[in-house]
C-alpha cells in the first residue's frame, strides 16, 4: 500500500483556485499522486490504496460550517485521514480553522509553504500535527513562477494577472489576504502559462484580477495603457482565439472605464459584457465602507460603456451595517436608472461580515419585505441575478458561528 496522496476537495466555490494549488503540488513533486474529490463517498476507494491520504480544503468563511460537518463525518467513517486547509478563511482565522479538525492550516499564499510540505511527504518525513504554517519570507511570492495549470488532470484555471488590490473597501478581504502587497504577472509568464495549458490555444482565456485595468500600475487610479495593450496583443499573437477581460472572474473599477480602455477591449477581447463594482447608490454608505468611486463615476462609466455597445453587469450589495431604508431606496433608484436607461444588469449581493475586514465585528441589516419584493421583480424582468437571499441567511449564520466559538478572531 502506498503511503500518501494529496486529494483536493472540489466544490463549486473553489474551482478557480484548485488548478493553481494542484499545479504547485505538481511542480514540487513528480511522484506524489494528486486527485480531485467530488464526493466524500469516493474516499472509500482512496483508502484502499493509501494508508493516510491527505485531504486538502480551500474555502471561504461562508463554507466553514459545511467543511466542519464534513470533516466530522469523514472522521466517523474513515480512520487515518490527514486534513489540510488553506484559502481565505484559513488565512483570516487560522486558530479557528485548526479547531475545525484540521491537522495543518496554511496561512496566506501557499506557493512556498505547500511546496515545503510536499517536500516533507516526498522525503517520508513526519508531517506536522496541529500546526499553523505561514510563509514568513520577507520577499512576497513571485507569481510569475506558478501557473493555474495541472497537466496530470488536464486542468487550467483563469490566469491571475494581478494579486492584491490598491483599494481598501471595508467589506472586502482581497487587499488584506496578501500582506497588503500587489504584484502583477509579467507578460512572459502569461505566455508561458498559455504554452503550459495547451488547450488555451484556440480557446477562451479568462484573466483573474480584482481590477483588470490595474495591470502593471503602481497605485490606485493609475492605468498603464501601454502594458495592458502589450499584454492583450501578446496573448492574441500566441493563438488565443477568445480572450475575456473585465468580466467574471475579473472585474473593472468604474474609474478605469474610458474611451481608451474600451478601445482596448474592442480591439483585443471577445467579451461584450463588463463587470463593474458599484456596491451602493447611497453616498453615506459608500463613505462608511470606504468605497471611493462614489456614484457619478460609475454612472458615467456605464453610460459610456453602453454608448460603445458594452453591457454592464453591476455589483450592488445590500444589508450593510446600519443601512437605512432610505439608503436602500437610493440604491434601488440607481439600479432602476441603470437598467432602464443603459440596459444594464445587476449582480446583487448581501453584505457578509468577513474576518480580517474592518467590518468584521459589525452586524448586517436585514432586508425589508419591500426591498425583497423589488429585487424579486427585477429578477423576474431578467435584469437582476445573484444569491442575495441565501447570502442574507449565511451572513447571520457567520455571526452565530462566531458566538458559538467556531470563529476565533
Ligand atoms: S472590492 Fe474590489 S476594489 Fe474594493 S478592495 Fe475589494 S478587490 Fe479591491
Amino acid at each position: 500500500m502506498s503511503n500518501s496522496a494529496i486529494i483536493f476537495r472540489r466544490t463549486q466555490f473553489n474551482r478557480y483556485s484548485l488548478p493553481l494549488l494542484m499545479g504547485i503540488v505538481e511542480k514540487a513533486s513528480k511522484n506524489i499522486p494528486i486527485y480531485l474529490l467530488d464526493s466524500i463517498d469516493s474516499l472509500v476507494d482512496f483508502k484502499k490504496i493509501y494508508k493516510r491520504p491527505i485531504l486538502a480544503y480551500s474555502f471561504t468563511t461562508l463554507q466553514m460550517m459545511k467543511v466542519y460537518e464534513e470533516i466530522k463525518e469523514i472522521k466517523s467513517r474513515f480512520n487515518d485521514v490527514y486534513f489540510i486547509a488553506g484559502g481565505p478563511h484559513a488565512t483570516a482565522d487560522p486558530e479557528g480553522t485548526l479547531a475545525l479538525g484540521f491537522n495543518t492550516v496554511f496561512v496566506g499564499e501557499g506557493e512556498r509553504t505547500l511546496t515545503d510540505f510536499v517536500d516533507i511527504i516526498e522525503k517520508g518525513g513526519e508531517l506536522p500535527d496541529g500546526e499553523i504554517i505561514e510563509d514568513k519570507n520577507e520577499e512576497p511570492v513571485n507569481i510569475d513562477d506558478y501557473y493555474p495549470v495541472c497537466k496530470r488532470h488536464n486542468l487550467c484555471g483563469p490566469m491571475e494577472i494581478t494579486r492584491g488590490c490598491f483599494y481598501n473597501c471595508h467589506f472586502c478581504q482581497t487587499p488584506r489576504l496578501f500582506r497588503r502587497t500587489i504584484r502583477h504577472r509579467s507578460i512572459k509568464s502569461v505566455i508561458r502559462g498559455i504554452e503550459k495549458a495547451e488547450h488555451y490555444n484556440g480557446q477562451r482565456l479568462y484573466f483573474l484580477s480584482p481590477n483588470a485595468f490595474s495591470y502593471q500600475s503602481m497605485r490606485a487610479g493609475e492605468i498603464n495603457y501601454e502594458a495592458i495593450e502589450e499584454l492583450l496583443k501578446s496573448v492574441k499573437d500566441c493563438g488565443v482565439k477568445d480572450l475575456d477581460i473585465a468580466y467574471f472572474p475579473s472585474e473593472i473599477r468604474p474609474e478605469c472605464i474610458n474611451d481608451r480602455t474600451l478601445d482596448l477591449l474592442e480591439k483585443y477581447c471577445s467579451n461584450k459584457k463588463i463587470a463593474i463594482g458599484i456596491q451602493s447608490g447611497s453616498k453615506p454608505v459608500l463613505k462608511r465602507t470606504c468605497r471611493t468611486s462614489g456614484i457619478e463615476i460609475p454612472l458615467n462609466a456605464v453610460a459610456l460603456a453602453r454608448s460603445r455597445g458594452f453591457t454592464s453587469h453591476c455589483d450592488f450589495i445590500f444589508g450593510f451595517p446600519d443601512e437605512t431604508q432610505e439608503e436602500v431606496d437610493e440604491s434601488i433608484e440607481i439600479m432602476t436608472l441603470l437598467i432602464k436607461k443603459y440596459d444594464a444588469r445587476i449582480h446583487c449581493h448581501f453584505f457578509m461580515p468577513l474576518p480580517m475586514t474592518p467590518l468584521w465585528n459589525s452586524t448586517p441589516t436585514h432586508l425589508s419585505e419591500k426591498t425583497k419584493d423589488t429585487l424579486n421583480k427585477m429578477r423576474d424582468w431578467g435584469k437582476l441575478d445573484g444569491w442575495w437571499e441565501e447570502q442574507e441567511i449565511e451572513s447571520f449564520n457567520i455571526i452565530e458561528w462566531k458566538k458559538l466559538g467556531f470563529i476565533k478572531v
